[in-house]
């Protein structure tokens, strides 16, 4: 694989990190092992419509400022312009215009792939992401120093962070519903509310089988290649579509070595890293600390304390 800029930032990133944690203890990232118990989830994208009821879904669950009636999700010009998750939409639906007459329009519902070795983890100096023994990954704003090194870590750009909130700002991303699916019968809010079945929970081991299935039964419906299935290492998240990946806004330049494990190659070249990063992170730390501190000066009672709601269900 080539590294470029944007790769080199996000190894380095990790690198930093895991040269930190090799002197701050906390930060370690726990090892993963690949389980065929992991839960996971598989959009197919030559059944999505775009009616963006999963956002709907998404937002509804979790709590999350700004939601409309749901009948306001039916609005398509939001399709005018590429969207990214932030810290108030977890997932977004972006629609590919068709390249040719006659073909129809491919919607793309993007969130946290919830890989099986986490950049954010691996990124994180203090441990705040975890992978679950049930396949999800997930985070906690309670150790969280706000260094966003998981924002530069992520190969697929999805940890997004409240910047808005001067009082407690945390990252969010999706977490699989995590709090659902870990009760009986629980499946994901976008998943139960997708009107066309697009999105399908289950084991990943089984959403694996189903999507090759899928595709041997209907070549000329869907391209052999399942998104996720190498990507980064491998990802609980999959996808499978009519279209390359790369004419649908999907990075195919990912390579399968977790992004992890070319941090390890990359700590061994620069061993510099080693001694500097743990200085440069904690003057992070200090800066978004006395940042945080002159927020909470300005906003004192009597002044503006008002805050928007937050979501509450993004930790563990
Ligand atoms: S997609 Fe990004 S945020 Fe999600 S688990 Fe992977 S590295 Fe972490
Ligand atoms: S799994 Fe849950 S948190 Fe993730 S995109 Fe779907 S509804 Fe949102
Ligand atoms: S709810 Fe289903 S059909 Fe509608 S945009 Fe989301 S994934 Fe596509």
């Amino acid at each position: 694989m080539s590294v470029n800029r944007r790769d080199f930032l996000r190894i380095a990133g990790a690198a930093g990190v895991a040269g930190a944690t090799s002197t701050v203890a906390a930060g370690s990232a726990p090892a993963t092992r690949v389980s065929d118990d992991w839960m996971g989830m598989l959009t197919d994208l030559t059944l999505c419509v775009g009616c963006r009821k999963c956002e709907w879904a998404c937002k509804d669950a979790n709590q999350l400022p700004g939601q409309q009636p749901i009948d306001a999700y039916d609005d398509k010009s939001v399709f005018e312009r590429r969207r990214r998750t932030d810290a108030i939409n977890l997932t977004v639906v972006n629609r590919y215009d068709p390249a040719a007459p006659g073909e129809q329009p491919v919607y793309v519902k993007t969130q946290c792939m919830h890989c099986f070795e986490p950049a954010c983890a691996s990124a994180c100096l203090v441990a705040a992401f975890r992978k679950t023994s049930e396949g999800p990954v997930l985070y906690n704003e309670n150790v969280c120093i706000g260094c966003r090194y998981c924002m530069v870590a992520c190969p697929f750009e999805m940890p997004a962070y409240t910047y808005d909130d001067p009082f407690s700002p945390a990252v969010r991303k999706c977490t699989m519903c995590f709090d659902r699916i870990t009760k009986e019968g629980g499946v994901p809010a976008c998943a139960a509310t997708c009107p066309v079945e697009a999105i399908t929970f289950g084991k990943r081991s089984e959403l694996l089988a189903l999507a090759r299935d899928k595709i041997a039964a209907e070549p000329d419906k869907y391209v052999n290649h399942i998104y996720g299935e190498h990507e980064a290492g491998g990802t609980c998240w999959l996808y499978i579509a009519g279209k390359p990946f790369d004419e649908l806004g999907f990075r195919t330049d990912i390579a399968a070595t977790p992004y992890p494990e070319l941090t390890r190659g990359f700590l061994s070249a620069v061993p510099l890293v080693l001694t500097l990063w743990p200085a440069l992170l904690m003057g992070a730390y200090a800066f978004t600390q006395r940042r945080d501190e002159l927020a909470r000066a300005e906003a004192e009672p009597g002044e503006n304390a008002a805050t928007e709601p937050q979501p509450g269900d993004h930790d563990e």
